[in-house]
Protein backbone atom coordinates (compact mmCIF):
# COMPACT_ATOMS: atom_id res chain seq x y z
CA UNK A 1 0.00 0.00 0.00
CA UNK A 2 1.41 3.55 -0.75
CA UNK A 3 0.08 6.61 0.51
CA UNK A 4 1.49 9.60 -0.38
CA UNK A 5 -1.04 12.52 0.38
CA UNK A 6 0.13 16.15 1.80
CA UNK A 7 -3.16 17.96 2.89
CA UNK A 8 -2.51 18.90 6.32
CA UNK A 9 -0.02 21.17 8.37
CA UNK A 10 2.28 18.95 10.71
CA UNK A 11 0.77 18.81 14.09
CA UNK A 12 2.52 18.44 17.55
CA UNK A 13 3.12 14.49 17.40
CA UNK A 14 4.55 13.68 20.99
CA UNK A 15 2.24 14.63 23.24
CA UNK A 16 3.59 18.02 24.81
CA UNK A 17 6.17 17.81 28.03
CA UNK A 18 6.67 21.48 28.55
CA UNK A 19 4.97 24.74 27.34
CA UNK A 20 5.49 25.96 24.19
CA UNK A 21 8.36 28.29 24.32
CA UNK A 22 10.97 29.60 21.43
CA UNK A 23 14.28 27.36 21.66
CA UNK A 24 17.73 27.93 20.51
CA UNK A 25 18.74 25.77 17.40
CA UNK A 26 19.66 22.57 18.91
CA UNK A 27 23.77 21.64 18.16
CA UNK A 28 24.29 18.97 15.47
CA UNK A 29 26.89 16.18 15.08
CA UNK A 30 29.42 18.09 12.97
CA UNK A 31 29.91 16.56 9.79
CA UNK A 32 32.69 14.36 9.07
CA UNK A 33 34.17 14.40 5.25
CA UNK A 34 35.61 11.42 3.27
CA UNK A 35 38.99 12.15 3.37
CA UNK A 36 38.93 11.88 7.42
CA UNK A 37 38.36 8.18 6.49
CA UNK A 38 41.78 8.09 4.78
CA UNK A 39 43.54 9.95 7.61
CA UNK A 40 42.25 7.99 9.98
CA UNK A 41 43.64 4.75 8.12
CA UNK A 42 46.70 6.69 7.19
CA UNK A 43 47.17 7.07 10.79
CA UNK A 44 46.80 3.34 11.34
CA UNK A 45 49.64 2.21 8.87
CA UNK A 46 51.70 4.60 9.75
CA UNK A 47 52.05 3.52 13.02
CA UNK A 48 52.79 0.53 12.16
CA UNK A 49 55.67 1.37 9.91
CA UNK A 50 56.80 3.27 12.84
CA UNK A 51 57.26 0.07 14.39
CA UNK A 52 58.74 -1.74 12.11
CA UNK A 53 61.04 0.93 10.98
CA UNK A 54 62.49 1.02 14.87
CA UNK A 55 62.72 -2.50 14.80
CA UNK A 56 64.84 -2.14 12.07
CA UNK A 57 66.58 0.95 13.21
CA UNK A 58 67.56 -1.51 15.80
CA UNK A 59 69.80 -3.84 14.21
CA UNK A 60 66.75 -6.36 14.09
CA UNK A 61 67.68 -6.83 10.37
CA UNK A 62 71.11 -8.69 10.92
CA UNK A 63 69.81 -10.84 13.34
CA UNK A 64 67.86 -12.71 10.88
CA UNK A 65 71.40 -14.04 9.61
CA UNK A 66 71.23 -16.81 12.17
CA UNK A 67 68.43 -19.50 13.25
CA UNK A 68 67.96 -18.76 17.10
CA UNK A 69 68.88 -15.08 16.70
CA UNK A 70 66.22 -14.69 13.56
CA UNK A 71 63.18 -16.30 15.33
CA UNK A 72 63.89 -13.60 17.57
CA UNK A 73 63.69 -10.98 16.26
CA UNK A 74 61.05 -12.10 13.84
CA UNK A 75 58.95 -13.03 17.15
CA UNK A 76 59.85 -9.32 18.59
CA UNK A 77 58.78 -7.39 15.11
CA UNK A 78 55.48 -9.98 15.92
CA UNK A 79 55.10 -8.76 19.52
CA UNK A 80 55.42 -5.00 18.68
CA UNK A 81 53.14 -4.70 15.83
CA UNK A 82 50.91 -6.91 18.39
CA UNK A 83 51.08 -4.45 20.60
CA UNK A 84 50.86 -1.13 18.56
CA UNK A 85 47.15 -3.11 17.02
CA UNK A 86 46.31 -3.32 20.63
CA UNK A 87 46.77 0.14 21.48
CA UNK A 88 45.16 1.39 18.10
CA UNK A 89 42.13 -0.95 18.85
CA UNK A 90 41.80 1.18 22.40
CA UNK A 91 41.79 4.24 20.47
CA UNK A 92 39.23 2.59 17.87
CA UNK A 93 36.38 1.71 20.82
CA UNK A 94 37.10 4.76 23.06
CA UNK A 95 34.59 6.37 21.34
CA UNK A 96 36.26 9.39 20.28
CA UNK A 97 34.13 11.80 18.77
CA UNK A 98 35.46 12.02 15.29
CA UNK A 99 36.47 8.04 15.00
CA UNK A 100 32.46 7.38 16.33
CA UNK A 101 31.40 9.94 13.06
CA UNK A 102 33.63 9.00 10.46
CA UNK A 103 32.63 4.94 10.54
CA UNK A 104 29.39 4.55 12.68
CA UNK A 105 29.18 1.69 14.83
CA UNK A 106 28.44 -1.25 12.55
CA UNK A 107 31.73 -0.69 10.63
CA UNK A 108 33.69 0.46 13.79
CA UNK A 109 32.79 -2.79 15.05
CA UNK A 110 34.09 -4.75 12.11
CA UNK A 111 37.00 -2.93 12.17
CA UNK A 112 37.41 -3.56 15.63
CA UNK A 113 37.50 -7.36 15.30
CA UNK A 114 39.83 -7.29 12.32
CA UNK A 115 42.26 -5.06 14.44
CA UNK A 116 41.47 -7.13 17.08
CA UNK A 117 41.98 -10.64 16.18
CA UNK A 118 44.80 -9.64 13.91
CA UNK A 119 47.09 -8.27 16.56
CA UNK A 120 45.72 -11.63 19.17
CA UNK A 121 47.40 -13.55 16.37
CA UNK A 122 50.35 -11.63 16.57
CA UNK A 123 51.05 -12.00 20.47
CA UNK A 124 50.47 -15.91 19.72
CA UNK A 125 53.13 -16.05 17.09
CA UNK A 126 55.13 -13.79 19.92
CA UNK A 127 55.15 -15.91 22.25
CA UNK A 128 55.59 -19.34 20.03
CA UNK A 129 58.80 -17.22 18.21
CA UNK A 130 60.14 -16.08 21.26
CA UNK A 131 59.79 -19.48 23.51
CA UNK A 132 61.60 -21.28 20.28
CA UNK A 133 64.04 -19.09 19.47
CA UNK A 134 65.08 -18.30 23.64
CA UNK A 135 64.64 -22.25 23.72
CA UNK A 136 67.05 -22.89 20.85
CA UNK A 137 69.72 -20.34 22.04
CA UNK A 138 70.11 -22.16 25.75
CA UNK A 139 69.36 -25.41 24.44
CA UNK A 140 66.23 -26.31 26.71
CA UNK A 141 63.06 -28.18 26.05
CA UNK A 142 60.77 -25.22 24.93
CA UNK A 143 57.86 -26.03 27.61
CA UNK A 144 60.72 -25.53 30.54
CA UNK A 145 62.06 -22.48 28.36
CA UNK A 146 58.51 -20.81 28.23
CA UNK A 147 57.97 -21.36 32.15
CA UNK A 148 61.41 -19.93 32.85
CA UNK A 149 60.08 -16.60 30.79
CA UNK A 150 57.36 -16.27 32.81
CA UNK A 151 58.52 -16.72 36.08
CA UNK A 152 62.33 -15.28 35.92
CA UNK A 153 61.73 -12.09 33.71
CA UNK A 154 60.50 -8.96 34.77
CA UNK A 155 56.37 -8.16 34.10
CA UNK A 156 56.42 -11.65 32.54
CA UNK A 157 53.69 -13.15 34.97
CA UNK A 158 51.48 -10.18 34.62
CA UNK A 159 52.14 -10.35 30.62
CA UNK A 160 50.88 -14.14 30.88
CA UNK A 161 48.09 -13.24 32.79
CA UNK A 162 47.38 -10.18 30.32
CA UNK A 163 47.42 -12.96 27.64
CA UNK A 164 45.05 -15.19 29.49
CA UNK A 165 42.46 -12.03 29.52
CA UNK A 166 43.09 -11.55 26.43
CA UNK A 167 42.43 -15.05 24.88
CA UNK A 168 39.39 -15.05 27.16
CA UNK A 169 38.00 -12.22 25.32
CA UNK A 170 38.96 -13.12 21.93
CA UNK A 171 37.36 -17.05 22.34
CA UNK A 172 34.04 -15.24 24.00
CA UNK A 173 33.68 -12.75 20.86
CA UNK A 174 33.58 -15.80 18.30
CA UNK A 175 30.33 -15.67 16.78
CA UNK A 176 29.36 -18.97 17.75
CA UNK A 177 30.17 -18.27 21.79
CA UNK A 178 29.16 -15.17 22.01
CA UNK A 179 25.54 -16.49 20.90
CA UNK A 180 25.31 -18.55 24.10
CA UNK A 181 25.94 -15.47 26.12
CA UNK A 182 23.79 -12.83 27.21
CA UNK A 183 24.90 -9.05 26.00
CA UNK A 184 25.51 -8.09 29.95
CA UNK A 185 28.16 -11.16 30.34
CA UNK A 186 29.28 -10.67 27.24
CA UNK A 187 30.33 -6.88 27.86
CA UNK A 188 31.37 -7.43 31.47
CA UNK A 189 33.99 -10.12 29.84
CA UNK A 190 34.98 -7.55 27.38
CA UNK A 191 35.41 -5.05 29.65
CA UNK A 192 38.68 -7.18 30.97
CA UNK A 193 40.37 -6.76 27.62
CA UNK A 194 41.27 -3.40 29.27
CA UNK A 195 42.50 -4.68 32.52
CA UNK A 196 44.91 -7.28 29.68
CA UNK A 197 46.07 -3.84 27.79
CA UNK A 198 47.19 -2.49 31.05
CA UNK A 199 48.61 -5.60 32.49
CA UNK A 200 50.51 -5.99 29.16
CA UNK A 201 52.63 -2.96 29.96
CA UNK A 202 55.27 -3.80 32.48
CA UNK A 203 56.53 -6.53 30.10
CA UNK A 204 56.79 -3.98 27.24
CA UNK A 205 58.48 -1.65 29.57
CA UNK A 206 60.95 -3.80 31.78
CA UNK A 207 61.90 -6.81 29.17
CA UNK A 208 60.92 -5.38 25.86
CA UNK A 209 64.39 -3.56 24.94
CA UNK A 210 62.74 -2.03 21.97
CA UNK A 211 60.90 0.41 24.49
CA UNK A 212 64.12 1.91 25.51
CA UNK A 213 66.73 1.55 23.00
CA UNK A 214 65.95 4.75 21.11
CA UNK A 215 64.49 8.50 22.74
CA UNK A 216 61.93 8.25 19.98
CA UNK A 217 61.00 4.70 20.68
CA UNK A 218 60.33 5.69 23.86
CA UNK A 219 58.45 8.97 23.13
CA UNK A 220 56.87 6.95 20.63
CA UNK A 221 55.30 4.55 22.54
CA UNK A 222 54.66 6.09 25.57
CA UNK A 223 52.39 8.30 23.57
CA UNK A 224 50.85 6.07 22.39
CA UNK A 225 50.08 4.27 25.75
CA UNK A 226 49.12 7.86 27.58
CA UNK A 227 46.89 8.81 24.13
CA UNK A 228 44.70 5.14 24.61
CA UNK A 229 44.53 5.90 28.44
CA UNK A 230 43.51 9.46 28.03
CA UNK A 231 41.08 8.85 25.26
CA UNK A 232 39.07 5.96 27.54
CA UNK A 233 38.85 8.32 30.40
CA UNK A 234 37.81 11.56 29.07
CA UNK A 235 35.92 10.01 26.16
CA UNK A 236 34.14 6.52 28.03
CA UNK A 237 34.17 8.21 31.51
CA UNK A 238 34.31 11.99 31.44
CA UNK A 239 32.23 12.71 28.94
CA UNK A 240 29.41 10.66 30.05
CA UNK A 241 29.40 11.97 33.59
CA UNK A 242 29.46 15.08 32.38
CA UNK A 243 26.50 15.05 30.06
CA UNK A 244 24.43 13.21 32.39
CA UNK A 245 25.00 15.62 34.92
CA UNK A 246 24.71 18.84 33.05
CA UNK A 247 21.48 17.65 30.79
CA UNK A 248 20.05 16.29 34.07
CA UNK A 249 17.80 14.05 32.15
CA UNK A 250 14.54 13.06 33.59
CA UNK A 251 11.73 10.78 32.39
CA UNK A 252 8.74 12.95 31.71
CA UNK A 253 6.23 10.23 30.14
CA UNK A 254 5.87 6.97 29.43
CA UNK A 255 3.62 6.13 26.40
CA UNK A 256 1.98 2.70 25.17
CA UNK A 257 2.44 2.78 21.27
CA UNK A 258 1.11 -0.65 20.66
CA UNK A 259 1.33 -4.53 22.17
CA UNK A 260 4.90 -4.80 23.82
CA UNK A 261 5.95 -1.34 23.22
CA UNK A 262 6.07 2.60 24.97
CA UNK A 263 7.71 5.23 24.36
CA UNK A 264 9.59 7.49 26.95
CA UNK A 265 10.01 11.02 26.44
CA UNK A 266 12.79 12.73 28.73
CA UNK A 267 13.35 16.59 29.41
CA UNK A 268 16.66 18.02 30.67
CA UNK A 269 18.70 21.09 30.76
CA UNK A 270 20.63 22.61 27.95
CA UNK A 271 19.49 20.00 25.43
CA UNK A 272 19.81 21.78 23.06
CA UNK A 273 23.83 21.81 23.93
CA UNK A 274 23.64 18.06 23.07
CA UNK A 275 24.81 17.67 20.22
CA UNK A 276 22.69 15.19 19.09
CA UNK A 277 20.61 14.83 15.57
CA UNK A 278 17.40 12.70 14.41
CA UNK A 279 18.40 8.52 13.87
CA UNK A 280 21.51 8.98 16.15
CA UNK A 281 21.25 6.41 19.07
CA UNK A 282 22.37 6.97 22.61
CA UNK A 283 23.50 4.43 25.89
CA UNK A 284 20.85 4.93 28.30
CA UNK A 285 20.91 4.40 31.94
CA UNK A 286 17.27 4.51 33.65
CA UNK A 287 18.87 5.14 37.44
CA UNK A 288 15.94 3.82 39.39
CA UNK A 289 14.89 0.28 40.12
CA UNK A 290 17.08 -3.12 38.90
CA UNK A 291 19.37 -3.02 36.28
CA UNK A 292 20.34 0.69 36.55
CA UNK A 293 24.00 0.06 35.67
CA UNK A 294 23.25 -1.77 32.53
CA UNK A 295 23.30 0.73 29.79
CA UNK A 296 20.78 0.10 26.56
CA UNK A 297 21.52 1.66 23.06
CA UNK A 298 18.42 3.10 21.98
CA UNK A 299 17.54 5.51 18.73
CA UNK A 300 16.02 9.16 19.10
CA UNK A 301 12.41 7.68 17.63
CA UNK A 302 11.74 11.48 17.46
CA UNK A 303 14.01 14.74 16.24
CA UNK A 304 15.21 16.47 19.11
CA UNK A 305 13.34 19.23 20.01
CA UNK A 306 16.39 20.90 22.15
CA UNK A 307 14.12 20.48 25.37
CA UNK A 308 13.08 16.70 25.02
CA UNK A 309 14.17 13.51 23.29
CA UNK A 310 12.43 10.38 22.54
CA UNK A 311 13.07 7.25 22.43
CA UNK A 312 10.98 3.35 21.23
CA UNK A 313 11.92 0.92 22.94
CA UNK A 314 10.22 -2.82 22.15
CA UNK A 315 9.80 -5.48 25.15
CA UNK A 316 12.53 -7.74 23.92
CA UNK A 317 14.11 -8.98 27.39
CA UNK A 318 14.59 -7.95 31.49
CA UNK A 319 15.47 -4.39 31.13
CA UNK A 320 13.24 -2.94 28.21
CA UNK A 321 10.30 -5.07 29.48
CA UNK A 322 11.05 -3.37 32.71
CA UNK A 323 10.86 0.12 31.19
CA UNK A 324 7.32 0.21 30.75
CA UNK A 325 7.05 0.71 35.31
CA UNK A 326 9.82 3.46 34.77
CA UNK A 327 7.91 6.66 37.07
CA UNK A 328 7.85 9.87 35.53
CA UNK A 329 10.92 12.38 37.15
CA UNK A 330 13.37 9.06 37.09
CA UNK A 331 17.04 10.37 36.34
CA UNK A 332 18.40 8.98 33.09
CA UNK A 333 22.31 8.52 32.59
CA UNK A 334 23.19 8.92 29.12
CA UNK A 335 26.52 8.29 26.69
CA UNK A 336 26.30 9.49 23.72
CA UNK A 337 25.16 10.64 21.29
CA UNK A 338 26.59 7.89 18.29
CA UNK A 339 25.40 6.34 14.78
CA UNK A 340 25.81 7.77 11.55
CA UNK A 341 22.02 7.61 10.65
CA UNK A 342 21.59 11.11 10.61
CA UNK A 343 20.58 14.04 7.88
CA UNK A 344 24.53 15.08 8.19
CA UNK A 345 25.70 12.06 6.02
CA UNK A 346 22.73 12.31 3.72
CA UNK A 347 25.18 13.26 0.21
CA UNK A 348 21.91 13.24 -2.54
CA UNK A 349 18.56 15.11 -3.15
CA UNK A 350 16.69 12.02 -3.21
CA UNK A 351 16.16 9.52 0.14
CA UNK A 352 14.69 6.14 0.76
CA UNK A 353 14.42 5.01 4.49
CA UNK A 354 14.81 1.25 4.64
CA UNK A 355 12.89 -0.11 8.08
CA UNK A 356 11.89 -3.19 9.30
CA UNK A 357 10.44 -4.03 12.92
CA UNK A 358 11.62 -1.94 15.70
CA UNK A 359 14.01 0.06 13.47
CA UNK A 360 11.53 2.05 12.17
CA UNK A 361 12.54 4.25 15.35
CA UNK A 362 15.65 6.28 13.89
CA UNK A 363 13.97 6.59 10.24
CA UNK A 364 10.86 7.67 11.79
CA UNK A 365 12.79 11.03 13.29
CA UNK A 366 14.76 10.89 10.03
CA UNK A 367 11.44 10.93 8.11
CA UNK A 368 10.65 14.50 10.45
CA UNK A 369 13.55 15.66 10.61
CA UNK A 370 14.98 15.74 7.03
CA UNK A 371 14.86 18.69 4.50
CA UNK A 372 12.40 17.80 1.75
CA UNK A 373 10.18 18.65 -1.33
CA UNK A 374 7.06 16.20 -1.94
CA UNK A 375 8.52 12.71 -3.12
CA UNK A 376 11.99 13.47 -2.25
CA UNK A 377 11.69 11.14 0.59
CA UNK A 378 10.46 7.36 0.66
CA UNK A 379 9.68 5.57 3.40
CA UNK A 380 9.79 1.54 3.19
CA UNK A 381 8.33 -0.06 6.49
CA UNK A 382 8.29 -3.83 6.87
CA UNK A 383 6.31 -5.61 9.42
CA UNK A 384 5.15 -8.91 9.67
CA UNK A 385 1.24 -7.72 10.42
CA UNK A 386 -0.97 -4.78 10.60
CA UNK A 387 -0.48 -4.91 14.65
CA UNK A 388 3.35 -5.05 14.07
CA UNK A 389 3.46 -1.30 12.48
CA UNK A 390 4.35 1.17 15.09
CA UNK A 391 3.85 5.08 14.63
CA UNK A 392 1.32 4.36 12.02
CA UNK A 393 -0.74 7.40 12.88
CA UNK A 394 2.78 9.42 13.31
CA UNK A 395 3.89 8.45 9.71
CA UNK A 396 0.73 9.06 7.99
CA UNK A 397 0.73 12.79 9.78
CA UNK A 398 4.25 13.20 8.26
CA UNK A 399 3.56 11.91 5.38
CA UNK A 400 0.73 14.09 4.83
CA UNK A 401 2.80 17.45 6.23
CA UNK A 402 5.79 16.63 3.80
CA UNK A 403 4.55 15.07 0.91
CA UNK A 404 7.07 12.03 1.83
CA UNK A 405 5.57 8.54 -0.33
CA UNK A 406 5.22 5.52 2.17
CA UNK A 407 5.11 2.43 1.84
CA UNK A 408 4.05 -0.21 3.96
CA UNK A 409 4.83 -3.81 3.39
CA UNK A 410 3.21 -6.73 5.30
CA UNK A 411 2.83 -10.19 5.57
CA UNK A 412 5.42 -13.11 6.72
CA UNK A 413 8.34 -13.71 5.17
CA UNK A 414 8.94 -16.44 2.60
CA UNK A 415 9.99 -19.10 4.76
CA UNK A 416 12.22 -21.06 2.42
CA UNK A 417 14.29 -18.16 0.74
CA UNK A 418 16.83 -15.96 2.69
CA UNK A 419 15.39 -12.45 1.48
CA UNK A 420 13.23 -9.33 3.06
CA UNK A 421 9.77 -10.11 1.02
CA UNK A 422 6.79 -11.44 2.26
CA UNK A 423 4.79 -14.58 0.59
CA UNK A 424 2.56 -12.49 -1.68
CA UNK A 425 5.78 -11.52 -3.31
CA UNK A 426 7.11 -14.66 -3.71
CA UNK A 427 7.69 -14.83 -7.52
CA UNK A 428 10.25 -11.45 -7.49
CA UNK A 429 13.65 -11.41 -6.48
CA UNK A 430 14.86 -8.97 -3.64
CA UNK A 431 16.19 -6.29 -5.92
CA UNK A 432 13.37 -6.74 -8.34
CA UNK A 433 10.62 -6.21 -5.32
CA UNK A 434 12.78 -3.42 -3.93
CA UNK A 435 13.15 -1.13 -7.60
CA UNK A 436 9.23 -1.61 -7.75
CA UNK A 437 8.45 0.00 -4.82
CA UNK A 438 11.38 3.12 -5.44
CA UNK A 439 12.36 2.70 -8.99
CA UNK A 440 15.11 5.28 -9.45
CA UNK A 441 16.72 4.34 -6.06
CA UNK A 442 19.73 4.15 -7.85
CA UNK A 443 19.90 7.70 -7.16
CA UNK A 444 19.23 7.87 -3.84
CA UNK A 445 20.71 8.15 -0.64
CA UNK A 446 19.60 5.03 0.79
CA UNK A 447 19.35 4.69 4.76
CA UNK A 448 18.52 0.89 6.45
CA UNK A 449 17.97 -0.03 10.12
CA UNK A 450 16.60 -2.91 11.93
CA UNK A 451 17.96 -6.91 12.56
CA UNK A 452 21.09 -7.97 11.14
CA UNK A 453 19.63 -10.05 8.59
CA UNK A 454 17.12 -7.16 7.10
CA UNK A 455 20.26 -4.89 7.09
CA UNK A 456 22.02 -7.87 5.11
CA UNK A 457 19.68 -7.79 2.49
CA UNK A 458 18.27 -4.68 1.65
CA UNK A 459 22.24 -3.52 1.85
CA UNK A 460 22.38 -6.35 -0.89
CA UNK A 461 19.40 -5.75 -3.01
CA UNK A 462 20.57 -1.57 -2.98
CA UNK A 463 23.94 -2.39 -4.13
CA UNK A 464 21.75 -4.94 -7.08
CA UNK A 465 19.67 -2.32 -7.82
CA UNK A 466 22.77 0.58 -8.76
CA UNK A 467 22.94 2.54 -5.57
CA UNK A 468 26.76 2.81 -4.49
CA UNK A 469 28.18 1.79 -1.24
CA UNK A 470 29.48 5.35 -0.22
CA UNK A 471 25.15 6.09 -0.67
CA UNK A 472 23.86 3.61 1.89
CA UNK A 473 23.79 4.28 5.90
CA UNK A 474 23.55 1.40 8.06
CA UNK A 475 22.64 0.74 11.66
CA UNK A 476 22.01 -2.83 13.26
CA UNK A 477 20.16 -3.17 15.90
CA UNK A 478 22.34 -6.19 17.33
CA UNK A 479 25.76 -6.58 18.86
C1 LIG B 1 22.47 0.90 17.77
C2 LIG B 1 21.25 0.24 18.38
C3 LIG B 1 20.07 0.95 18.48
C4 LIG B 1 18.94 0.34 19.02
N1 LIG B 1 17.77 1.06 19.07
C5 LIG B 1 16.66 0.46 19.57
C6 LIG B 1 15.41 1.16 19.61
O1 LIG B 1 15.30 2.31 19.20
N2 LIG B 1 14.33 0.52 20.13
C7 LIG B 1 14.40 -0.77 20.59
O2 LIG B 1 13.38 -1.31 21.06
N3 LIG B 1 15.57 -1.47 20.55
C8 LIG B 1 16.69 -0.89 20.06
N4 LIG B 1 17.87 -1.59 20.04
C9 LIG B 1 17.92 -2.95 20.61
C10 LIG B 1 17.97 -2.84 22.13
O3 LIG B 1 19.19 -2.24 22.51
C11 LIG B 1 17.86 -4.21 22.80
O4 LIG B 1 16.64 -4.78 22.45
C12 LIG B 1 17.88 -4.05 24.31
O5 LIG B 1 19.16 -3.62 24.71
C13 LIG B 1 17.53 -5.36 24.97
O6 LIG B 1 17.77 -5.26 26.36
P1 LIG B 1 17.14 -6.33 27.39
O7 LIG B 1 17.94 -6.34 28.66
O8 LIG B 1 15.70 -6.11 27.53
O9 LIG B 1 17.33 -7.66 26.60
P2 LIG B 1 18.07 -9.00 26.94
O10 LIG B 1 17.19 -9.84 27.79
O11 LIG B 1 19.46 -8.75 27.47
O12 LIG B 1 18.17 -9.58 25.46
C14 LIG B 1 17.04 -9.57 24.58
C15 LIG B 1 17.52 -9.42 23.16
O13 LIG B 1 18.12 -8.13 22.94
C16 LIG B 1 19.47 -8.24 22.49
N5 LIG B 1 20.31 -7.24 23.18
C17 LIG B 1 20.53 -7.15 24.51
N6 LIG B 1 21.32 -6.11 24.79
C18 LIG B 1 21.63 -5.55 23.59
C19 LIG B 1 22.45 -4.44 23.21
N7 LIG B 1 23.09 -3.70 24.10
N8 LIG B 1 22.56 -4.15 21.91
C20 LIG B 1 21.89 -4.86 21.00
N9 LIG B 1 21.11 -5.92 21.28
C21 LIG B 1 20.98 -6.26 22.57
C22 LIG B 1 19.90 -9.64 22.90
O14 LIG B 1 20.88 -10.17 22.03
C23 LIG B 1 18.61 -10.44 22.79
O15 LIG B 1 18.38 -10.84 21.46
C24 LIG B 1 19.00 -1.01 19.50
C25 LIG B 1 20.20 -1.70 19.41
C26 LIG B 1 21.31 -1.09 18.85
C27 LIG B 1 22.59 -1.88 18.75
Amino acid sequence: MTMTSRHRPLPALAAPVSPPVAQPTPLRPSATQPWHRDVIGLLTWASVLVVVALWVSDGQLQELGGWASGVNSIGRLAGLVSADLLLIQVLLMARLPLVERTYGQDELARRHRLVGFTSLNLMVVHILLITLGYASQDGKNPFAELWDLVVDYPGMLLAAAATVLLVMVAVTSIKRSRRKLRYESWHLLHLYAYLGVGLALPHQLWTGEDFLTHWFATVYWWSLWIAAAAAILVFRVGLPIYRTVRHDLRVASVVEEGPGIISVTMTGRHLHRLPVAAGQFLIWRFLSGPGRTRGHPYSLSAAPTGSSLRITVKDLGDDSGALRHIRPGSRVAIEGPFGRLHPGVRTRRKVTLLASGIGVTPLRGLLEALPQDPGDVTLVYRASSEQDVVFRREIELLSAATGARVVFVLGNRIADRSTWLPQYAAHLSDVEALVRLVPDIAEHDVYVCGAQGWVDSMKAAALDAGVPQRHIHEERFSW
